[in-house]
């Protein structure tokens, strides 16, 4: 590995309202939005931000998002595509833990994890609006357990291998690969930014902005903490793309989705 390389680990689709996409502007109707996670290929290993979500958990706790995830689409089946496994993913980092950022974590117990400081504790003693977002707590021993749902913990997790490293503000994780504190969706929301040696960087909003049209009107979805806050968010990741000449790949945004590279294909 010398060059940063980054692929996009396509992780099915959901449904959701329009007037959830677009808070309190819509138009209403069914969306489908793409979900991915992002796995960076650094000099100084493979990290990997966000996981997805558990096909299982969304046809159990909320179906009428309507999942479609084929095998290819889950994180085991996505590294395969690249030839790795799971294992072969040294550091997982959680840019929030809504359940389609989180379903795959149970993959990871060895892996180093990193995420705010205060999202797991938020995850633990969420808001009563926020319930289906953290609804799947696989990903922590100690969330699990503050909310009662220990039961959902069935694939060997422990309390030593769901532990995170909490972090705040922006940080650089790797030379080039940089996480943007964007709150507001949640307590503790991350962007991430990142470098290449031979192209332009790539900043993705992650949920501060689903979409670009929710960036352009500074339009954020009806999940969040804190609406003022999120607003707030999307004016710093505007700025820090104009500053860095930044690319901006959004969340969940299908139509831009469409043509991003996925599968073999790669950003580096
Ligand atoms: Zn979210």
């Amino acid at each position: 590995m010398t060059d940063t390389k980054v692929y996009l680990l396509d992780g099915g689709s959901l449904v959701l309202d329009g007037y959830h996409v677009y808070w309190n502007r819509g138009p209403g109707g069914e969306v489908r939005f793409p979900v991915y996670s992002i796995l960076v290929e650094h000099k100084d290993g493979r990290f990997l931000i966000d996981t997805g979500y558990d096909y299982d958990h969304v046809m159990k706790v909320l179906p009428f998002e309507k999942p479609i995830q084929s095998k290819d689409q889950t994180i085991p089946g996505a590294l395969a595509l690249l030839g790795l496994e799971p294992k072969d993913v040294g550091v997982v980092v959680n840019s929030h833990f809504h359940f389609d950022h989180c379903g795959g974590n149970k993959y990871f117990p060895h892996a180093k994890k990193i995420c705010h400081r205060l999202e797991v504790p938020q995850a633990a003693n969420c808001q009563p609006f926020e319930h289906l977002g953290y609804s799947d707590l696989t990903f922590s021993v100690e969330a699990a357990e503050a909310r009662g749902q220990a039961e959902q913990l069935k694939s060997g997790q422990t309390k030593a291998n769901t532990t995170f490293e909490g972090i705040d503000g922006d940080i650089e994780l790797a030379k080039g690969v940089k996480l943007i504190l964007t709150p507001g969706h949640s307590i503790g929301h991350y962007s991430l930014l990142v470098e290449f040696g031979s192209r332009k960087p790539i900043l993705f909003t992650i949920d501060a902005a689903y979409t670009q049209k929710s960036l352009e009107t500074l339009c954020q979805a009806s999940f969040h903490i804190d609406p003022v806050a999120g607003v707030a968010s999307m004016r710093k990741v505007k700025k820090l793309a104009e500053d860095h000449g930044a690319e901006l790949m959004y969340s969940h945004d299908m139509e831009n989705f469409v043509t991003y590279q996925t599968g073999t294909k790669f950003y580096g």
